[in-house]
């Protein structure tokens, strides 16, 4: 029972443990597939961003180099356009439907209006161009990041509701992902603040000034953390870079390009393009970073509950071998045993003394207690020897007690220990018994003539004839010299009578000592007890005894009963 309720318990926290790892590996694997498809938004947000460079060299392109400008555009928007192809891949079928389908038609539309804003503009020849187009080019593609930007925002919050455990490193992700943008937009502010009008300045400079907060807040609230929520030394390094290279570099200067130039004395957009792109390539870096290292600990979250899982699938299934060995191993060493060791009590307590075959295997105790009850079964064994020996003994020492040394009839004392019990059930089954006494005539003359020892051959003899000469259930006893009581069974005083008389002559007839040819003679005193006579046996006795006085008065070799006497030979 115990080790059934352990191996329950087991099973139960085992399963939990394998259940809740599992768990965790398929919530961290699914969430690493979520981070690798937002990378990929991600990537296509971020070339739309990015696309802004080329494009405002070509709108800002002089008609010598206007055709490299454009050739280098080309080849930026064809890699955005792969970026989105991929990201429309990786979303396939989740991004067709609902808000997330809306905003994804209004990127593919910002997009192609941004470009042609921006085509017009480039495609303008350098003299006749109008600043104001330029601007609306820049403008337009800040409308196409703008719709990618809110794609990515739309897709991410769906991300967190599915995967919650994913909100930090999205929400980190999509704020390395604007501070990113929000600097290429500064730098184009700034641009646009250098060849704009001057009355247009202070539009372009308070736009700067608001995308500066923008970025500031976006950094100091989260993406200088990042190495917090994702501890790395390679994100440690990107956050300081992005310090150092943006915020302490290409962003003063270009504050302090916007905010100092005149109409006489300005940087040119080209100048103030090839220092400002190199100081966002560590955020670009950065951003790329947040992304690729969450994908990895979410892998490694992900292997690392694999790894638990299979530990406690393995622990739980060690433990239920160990709990299956023990059980095994107390049923052979201890339960099997102690069963075998109460059926043998019992069969023991039952009188059987044989020892059976021990069983293999039991528990040394056992095995001691089996040696104990092996003591116990010898002392049984020789007591049964010693109370047999005793009962032979007693069953002995009654015969001989019971036994007349000489004759081996019944004596005086075992006869009337009987006689009570011969009266009882003769009344119970309604039987009449006669009770005889007889003695052996002259048999003084005997001793006299042949010695003592003839004499005792006699009395054997007498014995041995009268007993051979009885019905069964007739009883024989020799009470005293040559004295005996007969006590017949089923006799009425004709048939005792008859049948005494065939003894008698029987007797008379016989040699009872071989040797020398002797004969004897025997008087009988018969009393009748009928059934549910109230006489006891003194009674009857005595009343057998003057009837067999009576036929020693009467000649001897006589009967005398009730109803027969010697001087009639017939019925008184
Ligand atoms: P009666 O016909 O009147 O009975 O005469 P009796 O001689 O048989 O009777 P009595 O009582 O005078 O003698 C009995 C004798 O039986 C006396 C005694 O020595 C003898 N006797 C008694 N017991 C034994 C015995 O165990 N062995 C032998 N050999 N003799 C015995
Ligand atoms: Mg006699
Ligand atoms: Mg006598």
């Amino acid at each position: 029972m115990g080790i059934a309720a352990a191996a329950i318990g087991c099973l139960l926290l085992g399963g939990t443990a394998v259940l809740t790892n599992l768990n965790d590996y398929q919530r961290h694997s699914h969430g690493a597939y979520e981070l690798e498809r937002f990378s990929a938004l991600l990537e296509a947000v971020n070339a739309i961003s990015s696309e802004r460079g080329p494009a405002n060299s070509a709108m800002g392109a002089t008609d010598e180099d206007a055709a490299a400008r454009r050739a280098e555009l080309a080849a930026k928007r064809a890699e955005t356009d792969a970026a989105v192809g991929r990201m429309e891949a990786v979303f396939e079928g989740t991004l067709v439907d609902d808000e997330c389908g809306a905003a994804r038609a209004r990127l593919h539309a910002d997009l192609a209006n941004g470009r042609q804003k921006v085509d017009f503009a480039a495609n303008t020849s350098f003299a006749e161009r109008d600043p104001r187009e330029i601007a609306r080019g820049i403008l337009a593609m800040f409308t196409a990041a703008d719709a990618a930007t809110t794609l990515r925002d739309l897709v991410s919050g769906h991300i967190m509701v599915e995967t919650p455990s994913l909100a930090g490193e999205l929400m980190l992700a999509n704020s390395a992902s604007t501070l990113r943008d929000q600097e290429g937009r500064l730098g184009s502010f700034v641009v646009m603040a250098l060849v704009a009008p001057p009355e247009r300045d202070p539009m372009y400079l308070q736009r700067m000034q608001a995308t500066d907060g923008i970025i500031r807040s976006v950094w100091s609230t989260s993406v200088s953390q990042a190495d917090k929520l994702l501890p790395d030394p390679e994100i440690a390094d990107l956050v300081k870079a992005v310090q150092h290279d943006f915020f302490d570099g290409a962003l003063l200067l270009a504050l302090d390009a916007a905010e100092n130039h005149t109409a006489y004395n300005s940087l040119s957009p080209a100048a103030l393009t090839a220092d400002y792109v190199p100081g966002m390539r560590s955020s670009e870096l950065l951003r790329t970073a947040v992304v690729t290292h969450s994908v990895a600990a979410m892998h490694r979250n992900a292997e690392n509950s694999l790894k638990a899982l299979v530990s406690a699938a393995l622990l739980t299934g060690g433990i239920l071998a160990v709990l299956v060995i023990v059980a095994v191993v107390f049923r052979r060493t201890l339960f099997s045993p102690l069963m075998r060791l109460h059926d043998e009590v019992l069969a023991l307590a039952g009188g059987d003394h044989s020892r059976p075959e021990l069983p293999q295997g039991m528990a040394r105790e056992v095995g001691n207690i089996f040696s104990g009850l092996d003591v116990l079964r010898q002392n049984l064994t020789e007591k049964r020897v010693l109370e047999e020996e005793q009962r032979r003994l007693n069953r002995r020492l009654r015969r001989l007690a019971e036994t007349d040394t000489l004759t081996g009839l019944l004596n005086r004392r075992a006869l009337l220990s009987r006689v009570g019990a011969m009266f009882r059930r003769a009344d119970r089954i309604g039987e009449s018994l006669a009770v005889v006494l007889f003695d052996i005539d002259h048999f003084k003359v005997v001793n006299d003539t042949h010695g003592h020892a003839v004499g005792d051959e006699v009395l054997s003899g007498v014995a041995r004839l009268m007993d051979g000469a009885l019905r069964t259930g007739d009883t024989l006893a020799r009470i005293g010299g040559e004295e005996f009581v007969l006590i017949l069974r089923r006799a009425d005083d004709i048939t005792a009578y008859n049948l005494l008389e065939r003894l008698r002559i029987l007797l008379c007839e016989t040699a009872v000592q071989s040797k020398l040819d002797l004969k004897v003679t025997a008087s009988f005193g018969v009393a009748m007890r009928p059934a549910g006579s109230a006489q006891d046996w003194d009674d009857i006795f005595s009343l057998a005894d003057q009837r067999l006085y009576m036929a020693k008065g009467a000649g001897r070799n006589c009967i005398v009963t009730e109803g027969f006497s010697p001087q009639t030979r017939q019925r008184a």
